[in-house]
């Protein structure tokens, strides 16, 4: 196990800023009362207690946390034996979770550098970190979190705030800085890629020079990440409300193709402007409902995100056999399983993802008793909604969505009358192929009162 930069420990280790309560802005009235219990219980017990990652930062930005983290020299076992309400998870990386309700506070045993005569339980592939549970002092913590900004502690013990790698300066730059030596930080993890993009699309900071340029180079490391992580990492990306620009970004540095192979493929080559228009108006769809705090289902996001490859498949089958449900069957069948062994889609939104899909052909079947049929469907709104996308990206004619907006508010009169003509119209076209197949003639354009 070789290890240099920021793993090598003390030696590099700087003596920290530290920050006064009175000279900085976090106050104990911002922070939840169950991260003030575990910080509080913690001290109780001599052991050191400190908020730090995203509730720091985001204070200090004058954000609301999304939840808080708290860092502590009791190991994962000593935290168990303080809190009743507690459970050990994670083997790559063990924590304590601290549980109130559905409320969790995160309890991260200091990592050390394990440069020291005691055992080090860090296993190292290829660079990669595939396990980190050797404990050491708070200093060597803050080495080896990922960005300066991420690494800012709140001291439960005075309300200071320590910051070891210039994480203060940065926040106050906008700047994602990685601490260390980014290629072999990326290398360590690769998630760390991921994670540069959404800090710099959720907080409107740039990465600078040193901590972006590998990302345009680095990107295939994601290949040897979990497919349940990415699939967790990814709904962070995407769902938090600035997935349009996660999506420009991601594209801009070449990993999202690492994560959507096949929609980058269609992206790519595709003249036409609509598959884009398609993802970037599903995912900008999807940032305003959250931002009007709306439900978001992870089904819709990856129906939206895939596609552009189904719909191609589909299309090609299409043309070899007729029917278009076994068609939309074996298209998304192909294009989900390829992508399940990047990313794991849990099955309970694979398959309304699916559903979502094989829906859009029976959204164009408006005769008889079928619409009223389909909108009883569980994933009917989804699929309409869905559908309008498809209409506002130019992919299929506007007239059908207006039409099923229509059909849902119209009255039972109104409903039995558009049910009707799309009886009519349908039945057309299909005696005259025919007759005209029968006669060896092309079909003619239908026309008024010839049936
Ligand atoms: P948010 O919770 O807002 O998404 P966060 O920064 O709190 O952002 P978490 O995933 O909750 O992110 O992680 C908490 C902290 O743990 C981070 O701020 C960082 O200090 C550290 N950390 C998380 N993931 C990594 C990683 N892959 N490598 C190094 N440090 C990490
Ligand atoms: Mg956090």
């Amino acid at each position: 196990m070789q290890e240099s930069g920021p793993l090598s420990g003390k030696a590099q280790t700087p003596s920290p800023v530290i920050i006064p309560r009175p000279e900085h802005n976090i106050s104990r009235a911002n922070i939840s009362e169950n991260a003030l219990k575990v910080l509080y219980r913690l001290r109780q017990e001599s052991f050191k207690a400190h908020l730090v990652g995203g509730g720091v930062r985001d204070l200090l930005l004058g954000h609301e946390p999304k939840d808080f983290d708290v860092a502590t020299d009791a190991t994962p076992e000593q935290v168990r034996q303080v809190f009743r309400n507690c459970r050990l998870i994670g083997r790559r990386f063990r924590l304590a979770h601290v549980h109130f309700g559905r409320d969790i506070v995160e309890v991260a045993t200091f990592r050390g550098s394990g440069a020291d005569d005691e055992p080090a339980d860090r296993l190292l592939e290829n660079g990669m970190i595939v396990r980190d549970n050797t404990y050491g002092t708070i200093e060597e913590d803050a080495l080896r979190r990922d960005f300066t900004i991420n690494a800012l502690y709140y001291d439960i013990a005075d309300f200071s705030l320590v910051d070891y790698v210039n994480g203060l300066e940065d926040i106050k730059a906008g700047r994602i800085r990685l601490i260390g030596d980014p290629e072999q930080r990326y290398r360590e993890d690769p998630v760390r890629m991921l994670r540069a993009v959404r800090f710099a699309c959720k907080l409107g900071f740039t990465v600078e020079p040193a901590t972006e340029k590998p990302l345009f180079d680095l990107g295939p490391l994601l290949e040897d990440i979990a497919a349940a992580r990415l699939f967790d990492e990814l709904l962070k990306l995407f769902h938090s409300g600035y997935g349009l620009e996660v999506f420009e970004k991601l594209r801009h540095y070449g990993l999202f193709g690492q994560l959507f192979p096949a929609t980058e493929a269609c992206l790519a080559l595709e003249d036409q402007a609509f598959p884009i228009t398609f993802v970037s108006r599903g995912l900008a769809n999807t940032d305003k409902r959250i931002q009007a705090s709306k439900p978001v289902t992870p089904a819709f996001l990856f129906a939206v995100l895939l596609w552009e490859p189904v719909r191609q498949r589909f299309e090609q089958l299409m043309a070899e056999e007729g029917s278009a449900h076994e068609a939309m069957l074996l298209a998304s069948g192909e294009v989900a399983s390829r992508q399940q062994s990047i990313v794991a889609i849990p099955k309970r939104f694979g398959l309304p993802m699916r559903e979502i899909w094989s829906l859009q052909s029976r959204l164009e079947q408006r005769e008889g008793k079928r619409p009223y049929r389909l909108i009883t469907h569980p994933r009917f709104r989804a699929a309409y909604d869905f559908l309008l996308l498809r209409a506002e990206a130019g992919e299929v004619d506007p007239e059908l969505a207006e039409w099923w907006t229509k059909f849902q508010d119209a009255s039972s009169q109104e409903r039995a009358s558009m049910t009707d003509s799309g009886r009519r119209r349908r039945r057309r076209p299909r005696r005259r192929r025919k007759s005209a197949q029968a006669s060896g003639e092309a079909p003619a354009e239908p026309s008024a009162g010839s049936s």
